[in-house]
């Protein structure tokens, strides 16, 4: 992860977002019982575990967008306000908001999936992901054609890996159902990959808190 605005020195690695992701995965599976899940299908809760780590990056779209609190609007709040990709505060709201749609428009224009370099380049699924995260390349000074240098679907693919079969199932059961909770907006094809439930620890609201710890 770069460019955290405001904290634009800070970098975190792939190794970083895997040693992350490896602890969450560590408590969902050691907590199961207490965690919010769907039952069904272990393949169909994969496909759609894929489905959503492979789809086109939210950032400056409607389903995701930032207005600052100086009235600046921005893709992401990941997103330094020197990358360019800003609206600044003149003009009326709404233009702001035009402005920016069309920037990141321009960004992933038709033919960026034949442009993509790298395992990018390569992937199956390029067509619909288009390389990933922009705030991950773009304030690294990557362009949006270089490869993804923290791809959120070859990195819970190699996570759960280091998982049995039995943990592998429970995990995308427990994705896919909370992904298919709060899925919606109007971009149905984006996702940001940040706020995805891979990143999250939802408890099963009827379970009795004193009765039932939570195994770090
Ligand atoms: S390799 Fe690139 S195109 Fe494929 S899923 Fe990862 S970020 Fe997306």
């Amino acid at each position: 992860m770069v460019g955290i605005r405001g904290a634009e020195d800070i970098t975190l690695d792939y190794n970083f977002f895997k040693g992350l992701i490896r602890r969450i995965c560590t408590m969902v599976v050691n907590n199961y019982r207490l965690m919010e899940s769907g039952s069904g299908s272990s393949r169909y809760a994969k496909r759609v575990v894929e489905y959503m780590l492979t789809r086109h990056c939210a950032g400056g779209s409607r389903q995701h967008i930032i207005y600052d609190c100086h009235g600046n609007v921005i893709p992401c709040s990941f997103m330094p306000e020197s990358m360019g990709l800003s609206s600044g505060t003149g003009g009326e709201p709404s233009e702001r908001f035009d402005h920016v749609y069309s920037a990141v428009n321009h960004l992933f224009q038709s033919g960026l999936a034949d442009r993509l370099k790298g395992k990018c380049g390569d992937c199956e699924y390029k067509s619909s992901c288009l390389g990933g995260c922009i705030t991950m390349k773009i304030p690294s000074a990557l362009s949006v054609e270089d490869e993804q240098p923290i791809c959120m679907y070859r990195l819970i693919r190699e996570v759960c890996e280091e998982f049995s079969e039995k943990e592998r199932e429970l995990l995308y059961l427990y994705w896919s159902s909370c992904f298919l909770k709060k899925s919606g907006g109007e971009d149905s094809d984006r996702v940001c990959v940040r706020r995805l439930p891979v990143w999250e620890l939802n408890y099963r609201y009827d379970m009795n808190r004193e009765s039932n710890k939570f195994t770090i």
